[in-house]
């Protein structure tokens, strides 16, 4: 790849989910699908359908993990294009990159271990940049938004596909139970790792609702900021772009 590694902090917060995320990345693909009943999958093919992108585009997938977001959006900027798999964990990008090999799609992937917070790259090197169930891990997210809008050209779209505040009230307490009883216990039975399922339920619900994220990204520098609930705002897509 052309970028170099730069060192960074790493605060106590970052320590923990470095932990967790070891511990899961090689469950962490069968895990989705049995936790959201697969609906992972839509989730991410509309966020890739609806981005702002075309072929022989620059992406970035921030906190990429296992590389899902990184396959579709290959298939949209073709051969021309690129697209950079960017996350903390050393492990996630193993797991990715192996998984990926095997199926013959590592052309046009580049894999670079970052912290969103401060990420190696230089200004407007991107035409898109992209963060699937990422930005709820990172410890300073307003600084992971600034960085984003950073690296964005003009005009460029930024997209954060994450967890979000359900909009229905019937719906609460079944979403409730599946996160804080099926959730863990399922994590116990296929990961071997409860506490892993536990802080991943705990995070979801720390993490800022709709309104509060759009007036980080706003805070950020992003433009014409917005967002779309999906499934009743078990997640949301939220989009801006760098002035
Ligand atoms: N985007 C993938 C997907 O949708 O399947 C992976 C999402 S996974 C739930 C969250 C990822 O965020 C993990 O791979 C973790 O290592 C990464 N992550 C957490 N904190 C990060 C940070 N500060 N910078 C970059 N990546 C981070």
């Amino acid at each position: 790849t052309h970028f170099g590694y730069r060192d960074v902090p790493v605060g106590e917060k970052q320590k923990l989910v470095g932990e967790v995320f070891s511990s899961v990345a090689s469950k962490y693909d069968v895990m989705n699908d049995l936790m959201s009943f697969g609906i992972h999958r839509i989730w991410k093919r509309y966020f890739v359908a609806t981005a702002q992108v075309k072929r022989g585009d620059r992406v970035l997938d921030l906190a990429g993990g296992t590389g899902d977001i990184a396959v579709l959006l290959k298939n949209r900027v073709g051969d021309a294009g690129e697209v950079v798999v960017g996350d903390i964990n050393g492990d996630m990008l193993r797991v990715g990159r192996d998984r990926l090999t095997d199926r013959g799609l590592v052309r046009g992937l580049d894999w670079v271990q970052c912290n969103a917070q401060a990420l190696p790259f230089p200004d407007a090197s991107f035409d898109l940049v992209t963060i699937a169930f990422g930005l709820r891990n990172v410890t300073d997210k307003d600084a992971a938004l600034r960085e984003m809008n950073r690296v964005l050209r003009p005009g460029g779209q930024a997209r954060v596909l994450e967890f979000s505040q359900v909009t229905a009230d019937w719906f609460r307490p079944l979403y409730d139970f599946h996160s804080f009883n099926v959730l863990p216990k399922l994590g116990a039975m296929i990961a071997g790792d409860e506490g892993s399922y536990r802080y991943l339920a705990e995070s979801i619900r720390k993490h800022p609702p709709q309104r509060e994220l759009q007036g980080m990204m706003e805070a950020a520098g992003f433009v014409r900021s917005g967002y779309r609930n999906l499934s009743n705002g078990i997640v949301a897509i939220h989009t801006g772009y760098r002035a």
